[in-house]
């Protein structure tokens, strides 16, 4: 069993082309295994190609991110520079072609997958509920958990992206008992409860470590009040590296940190809070 388990990270991405071997080699030998995330088809089939490259400890999951769903968003550290007619492109969810994938690697689940409602306009929403069913389809035939991605914007409180995918998993997923993780959990204690409710992970990041600023989200409040069988965590490699790493490129073996101040909010021993996290992880992913 490794010490820790980082559950979403991308060293699939653009932004590790020069050290990608270095990088993901480094976490292994510090006994950290980790699971790379695809964001749209190309970044799925390079994850999936991941697992075969290493042994035991490198993992995939596959899906459409919601932003990938419209035309509009490019991020360099994800895609480079090239390419960028082709991959900006917003895509169709086609299942077929991701289920062909979940067949040739260790893929472990679905996505990322879910709503952004932070860059996006109300249009836009009706496409990413599209590609987000489609999602949870595949995964209630492929028995595969959600890697979730949920966001809501910085001030219109309108909608919160939280509750209707909580809404959505409610009416779609036919999987009995645990149906998934939120990565990079921003919500609040609200959400947090909703998600448990319906078998859904919590899962912390970064920013955990930052200043806390309980008027955007108050992570204390959450961690305190997740029950820590339903903990995971997750660097969002190449984004939101954790204090002391902040505003350089993040990767996995930086879990420890996010893992480390989890255990301190929680006022739990670290190394009985590492471990825990660990067995959840293996319990999600049967990995
Ligand atoms: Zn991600």
């Amino acid at each position: 069993m490794p010490k820790y388990i980082d559950i979403h990270a991308h060293t699939n991405f653009k932004a590790y082309e020069e050290d990608r071997d270095m990088v993901v080699s480094r976490a292994l030998d510090d006994d950290t295994w980790l699971i790379n995330i695809g964001t749209q088809y190309d970044t799925s089939k390079k994850a999936v190609e991941m697992t075969h490259e290493y042994g035991e400890g490198v993992y995939a999951t596959i899906g459409l991110h919601p932003i990938h769903t419209t035309a509009s968003y490019h991020d360099e550290a994800e895609l480079g520079d090239d390419g960028k007619e082709f991959t900006s492109r917003g895509e169709i969810f086609d299942k077929e072609k991701y289920r062909e994938l979940a067949r040739e690697g260790k893929v472990v689940g679905i996505g990322e997958c879910g709503l952004d409602y932070y860059h996006l306009s109300e249009d836009s929403i009706e496409k990413q509920k599209v590609a987000f069913i489609a999602q949870i389809e595949l995964a209630n035939e492929l028995g595969l958990p959600l890697m979730l991605h949920v966001r809501n914007h910085s001030t219109d409180k309108t909608h919160n992206a939280y509750f209707d995918v909580y809404e959505l998993i409610k009416k779609y997923s036919t999987i009995d008992g645990i149906k998934g993780v939120s990565h990079f959990f921003a919500g609040n204690v609200e959400d947090m409860k909703r998600f448990l409710e319906i078998g859904v992970y919590i899962s912390f990041a970064g920013p955990i470590t930052y200043k806390p600023k309980p008027e955007i989200c108050d992570y204390e409040a959450v961690i305190k009040a997740t029950p820590i069988d339903m903990i995971l965590a997750d660097t969002d490699s190449p984004y939101v590296a954790p204090v002391p790493h902040r505003g350089t490129r993040n990767e996995p073996i930086y879990i420890k940190d996010i893992v480390a101040k989890i255990a301190q909010i929680k006022g739990l021993n670290e190394e009985e809070v590492a471990s825990q996290i660990v067995l959840n992880a293996k319990r999600l992913f049967d990995i």
